[in-house]
């Protein structure tokens, strides 16, 4: 690092933070695109009930765990409480008949994916300048409890993680390594670094292990298995916000800078898996080490480059889609984020600039 008085340093982190949290508001949703959206879904579950009559509609990903930015997509899920339904085959294939003769979207009903699903766009309004994006999956109660469990991390420290997860948000889509189909990383992926960092890295820790936390009374195995899949959480937030105090009172800016310098430099993409649940692992220990077998060789290598394991199916690798130039291509963007901040000592507020160029 660049011999710099400590004075100069300290001021330059102080109003780094400042900077963070100003350009972060400027980015969040306003309260009517909010409104237009909470509309969008009552108004879709309406037209479902038509269908399921026993069917909620709910919202997962950025719009429900609080890490939400101007014009982001909308993630639903339809969850039916009836023992016959239909087969989601069907479903999809039928609400996309529905929705193309009874509302203004334009409807893509993709009954065949991996995860079926209706996609829905609406072109951009007065109220919506930049449109709507929404897609409808069913039945994904795992990704409904992630979401809540990114909601209850958001909520413990609301003014550390959200800004520093929303500006990572905004940093990673202007860098466009924010593109699981061109073989970068999910926002999802980010979040979870993000996570990551401040449980397992950071010392003292700023946010606790939820997933690891004592059980305040006992609970049944059906009531926190999924699928086979463990879904317990302490999720009382107001009692942990009672009793837990994090000793981490490092700022917004400096958590930035250390959260650049160990994704460049500390973090061993080569045989480490970063996991909220367990800390990091070893790719060995799960089975997701680059595969040796000519046969299989590309395409596990390719799958497991960069590995984050989801917090729930922890069988999952969420950064499976990152590609050798993917990878390649988010580390030297760390990289040049960790030189910029440790480089760019005069105004807090160019180095942002310059970090989302
Ligand atoms: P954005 O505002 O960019 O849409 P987001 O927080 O909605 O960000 P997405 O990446 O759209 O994040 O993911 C939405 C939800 O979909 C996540 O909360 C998660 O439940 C699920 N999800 C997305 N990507 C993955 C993945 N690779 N593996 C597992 N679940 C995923
Ligand atoms: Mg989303």
């Amino acid at each position: 690092e660049p011999a710099q008085p400590r004075a100069s340093r300290q001021r330059f982190v102080a109003s780094l933070s400042v900077c963070l949290f100003n350009f972060v508001v400027q980015h969040l949703p306003t309260g009517e695109e909010l409104a237009v959206k909470e509309d969008v879904r009552k108004l879709l579950e309406r037209l479902i009930r038509t269908i399921e009559p026993d069917s909620r509609l709910l919202s997962f990903g950025s719009t429900a765990n609080g890490f939400s930015l101007r014009n982001s997509d909308m993630d639903l899920c339809c969850l039916i409480d009836s023992e016959e339904r239909l087969a989601p085959t069907d479903l999809v294939t039928m609400l996309g008949d529905l929705l193309e003769r009874e509302t203004k979207f334009q409807v893509k009903p993709l009954p065949h994916a991996r995860i079926p699903i209706v996609k829905l766009s609406l072109d951009p309004s007065l109220a919506l300048p930049h449109g709507i994006a929404c897609d409808i999956g069913f039945e994904n109660r795992l990704a409904l409890e992630n979401t809540r469990l990114l909601f209850c991390y958001a909520m413990i420290d609301p003014t550390r993680v959200r800004i520093l997860v929303l500006f990572l948000k905004v940093w990673c889509k202007r860098r466009k390594i924010n593109s699981p189909y061109e073989g970068t990383l999910s926002s999802y992926g980010y979040v979870l670094l993000v996570i990551y960092f401040l449980v397992h890295v950071k010392n003292p820790p700023v946010l606790p292990n939820l997933q690891q936390m004592p059980p305040m009374r006992p609970i049944s195995h059906d009531d926190t298995h999924i699928g086979g899949y463990n879904t317990w959480f302490f999720d009382d937030i107001e009692l942990l916000r009672q009793r837990w105090q994090s000793a981490n009172t490092d700022s917004i800016g400096q958590l930035l800078i250390d959260f650049f310098k160990y994704f460049s430099r500390d973090f061993s993409y080569n045989t480490g898996v970063a996991s909220i649940r367990a800390g990091l692992l070893k790719k060995e220990s799960k089975g997701w080490q680059n595969d040796l077998d000519p046969a299989r060789y590309k395409d596990a290598r390719e799958r497991n480059r960069f590995c984050i394991e989801d917090p729930f199916e922890t069988g999952f690798n969420v950064a499976r889609c990152v590609t050798r130039e993917g990878l390649y291509a988010i580390r030297g963007e760390f990289m040049r984020a960790s030189r910029i901040l440790s480089t760019r000592p005069e105004r807090a507020i160019y180095a942002i600039a310059q970090l989302c160029e």
